[in-house]
């Protein structure tokens, strides 16, 4: 038996990288023999395509976990591609919101649901949408941590700010657990000499919260979701597989540092 290490993957700047980060960590992590659910916390169902799985087909998604209808586990369906389990979601899970706001709990309906299996995972890896809205708040106050994929771009820092003052605001008021695990710069282009001053100015600014491993722009990631399959499978010898192989083994040596730091820590 086995409590799973829960970690959102989240930016609310559309299009910087997160799904892609969350399906092929995924794929890492189920690569090295760990147990992984997938949730997407995405009405685009992005997640649950690029793992092979039909959102249009998946009549239990997430929307009917959050709103109370189903359990986790009634409603996974199986990635055989990345060899991890997927909750699925798809277009109604935006109708979520609203129903969330007439519950008391609005922001802990993922978490109760996710408690229910938390036992029989490693990790489970929540792929957020690209807004702070209640489906975030629900993400986050499920996770004991944040994985902020970001772009090596002039505004990237800017965009940081109020993201890390709601993981802040979370940590505080909702849910005490809640860390930035860390920062992944992802689509990087060593050529541009502007990705490496932003680069050079998170490091100064966040520290050892930058995970060493720098997932490289490379086409092959883009073009495994049109496959169904993650890109560390699509292609297991690109520059951007490697990477995330990488990325997935530099988590789970900073999880088992952290573990033993906890608490100590103020959350950013
Ligand atoms: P959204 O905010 O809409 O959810 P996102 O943050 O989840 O977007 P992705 O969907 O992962 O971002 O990536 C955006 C686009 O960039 C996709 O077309 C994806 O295939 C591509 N992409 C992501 N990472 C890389 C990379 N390292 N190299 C090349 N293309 C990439
Ligand atoms: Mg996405």
């Amino acid at each position: 038996m086995s409590t799973a290490s829960i970690f959102c993957i989240a930016n609310q700047k559309g299009g910087v990288g997160k799904t892609t980060t969350a399906i092929n960590l995924a794929a890492a992590l189920a690569a090295m023999r760990k147990q992984v659910l997938l949730i997407d916390l995405d009405p685009q169902g992005n997640a649950t395509m690029g793992s092979g799985v039909d959102k249009n087909k998946a009549e239990q998604n997430l929307y009917q976990v959050l709103i109370g209808d189903t359990a986790i586990t009634d409603a996974k369906v199986r990635s055989e591609s990345g060899g991890y389990d997927v909750l699925p979601a798809n277009r109604e899970l935006s109708g979520a919101e609203i129903d969330l706001i007439q519950m008391d709990d609005r922001e802990q309906q993922l978490k109760q649901a996710i408690s229910q299996v938390a036992d029989d995972y490693d990790f489970i890896l929540i792929d957020c949408p690209p807004t702070l809205s209640l489906l975030t708040l629900n993400g986050l106050a499920s996770a004991h941590g944040v994985i902020i994929p970001m772009q090596c771009e002039y505004f990237a820092l800017e965009g940081l700010s109020d993201l890390v003052n709601t993981i802040k605001r979370v940590h505080r008021n909702i849910n005490p657990d809640l860390q930035l695990i860390g920062l992944l710069r992802v689509m990087f282009d060593t050529r541009v000499t502007l990705q490496q001053q932003v680069s050079a100015q998170i490091e100064t600014h966040f520290g050892d919260r930058v995970f060493k491993t720098i997932v490289p722009r490379n086409v092959r990631l883009a073009e495994a979701p049109s496959h169904g399959m993650p890109g560390i499978i699509y292609d297991k010898n690109s520059r951007g597989a490697k990477a995330y192989i990488e990325f997935g083994e530099e988590l789970i040596k900073r999880v088992k540092r952290e573990a033993l730091r906890q608490q100590a820590r103020p959350p950013v």
